[in-house]
């Protein structure tokens, strides 16, 4: 084990990869063994049940963000409007200042109704990024458990800067998992199985429908300026031709959903334009306002283990593309 955590180690500071070494830290998460080591945090076993967080601390902070625009959408259409939820921001943010500043903390996962859970791996330090991105994200679980009530769409690190992404540092980047419908599973311990195999073809399509409008959903919350990483060619396909015929405005990505290295088998990797903006909402019921919290710095690589990539074995990095 020292061997591979050495090797690792090395490899990680000459390949500054972003998902590489986020998938290690996925699974140094994972191994009881390796994340129980001096410093660590106590290893998170990778169930969605530990998803526990801070209960709400709801502040007295006037309830400011998403403001409440009426909409004229036809019904069926996406509105893409920020759910009444209490959404952790520091003082900065109420004296107008900007990011990095100024962001805001996706609302723990028990106060989202189902909307949303937090990726095993993912902890709470690396859930904030741009007001933007998480009115974007609150949106848009919003929408998509309208069209698919009993999926569990798991958000991931938002900013989470330092040597597990090479990007995840501009509060734009957030990674997200629908839990047994993409390609395959980070089952954790390095296993990552297809959730295709052994389906027949139908199953196999009404998974990749549910990835398909997840994909949907993201573009027309963030009115098509958005890059997706993923990587099964026929949701890619059938992605960009709806992407086509739908008439967003110039984007400034490439294109909206891209094949990336082997770990976007398992994640989409989704960054929004920087010009996004915050997205409508439904005013907090009366009497309660968004919590004030500090901005919680992560800690430390050296301090946690857990949160870097010294497990990868060093062969698969060999095997992992640059971008
Ligand atoms: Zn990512």
């Amino acid at each position: 084990m020292c061997l591979v955590v050495v090797l690792a180690v090395a490899c990680e500071r000459e390949n500054a990869r972003e998902d590489a070494q986020e998938s290690a830290r996925e699974e140094v998460r994972s191994a009881p063994e390796v994340a129980s080591g001096a410093g660590a945090r106590p290893p998170s076993e990778g169930s969605l049940e530990d998803d526990v967080e801070r209960p709400p601390a709801f502040a007295h902070a006037p309830a400011e963000g998403p403001t409440d625009v009426p909409t004229t959408e036809a019904p069926g259409t996406p509105q893409c409007r920020v759910p009444a939820l209490p959404i952790p921001r520091p003082r900065e943010c109420e004296r107008g200042e900007d990011y990095p500043t100024c962001k805001w903390q996706m609302p723990a996962a028990p106060l989202a109704e189902g909307r949303y859970r937090r990726w095993r791996n993912t902890i709470v330090e690396h859930w904030w990024a741009r007001p933007s991105l998480v009115s974007f994200l609150l949106a848009s679980a919003d929408e998509y458990r309208r069209l698919h009530p009993d999926q569990v769409l798991a958000i991931g690190d938002l900013d989470a800067p330092g040597p597990r992404h090479r990007t995840h540092d501009r509060g734009v980047d957030v990674d997200l998992y629908l839990l047994g419908a993409l390609m395959t599973e980070n089952a954790g311990g390095g296993r990552y199985p297809s959730n295709y195999e052994g389906k027949d073809e139908a199953e196999v399509e009404a998974l990749r429908g549910r990835v398909l409008d997840l994909a949907k959903v993201l573009a027309r919350c963030s009115n098509g300026a958005i890059r997706i990483y993923y990587n099964d060619p026929p949701v890619l396909e059938r992605f960009l031709a709806w992407y086509g015929a739908q008439g967003f405005p110039p984007s400034p990505f490439d294109a909206p959903m891209q094949a990336h290295n082997s770990l976007h088998d398992f994640h989409f990797h989704v960054t929004i334009a920087d010009e996004l903006p915050v997205l409508p909402g439904d005013p907090l019921p009366e009497g309660l306002s968004h919590p004030i919290a500090r901005i919680e710095p992560p800690p430390p690589p050296e301090s946690a283990p857990h949160l870097s990539s010294r497990n990868r074995r060093p062969g698969e990095w060999a095997a992992v593309p640059r971008e």
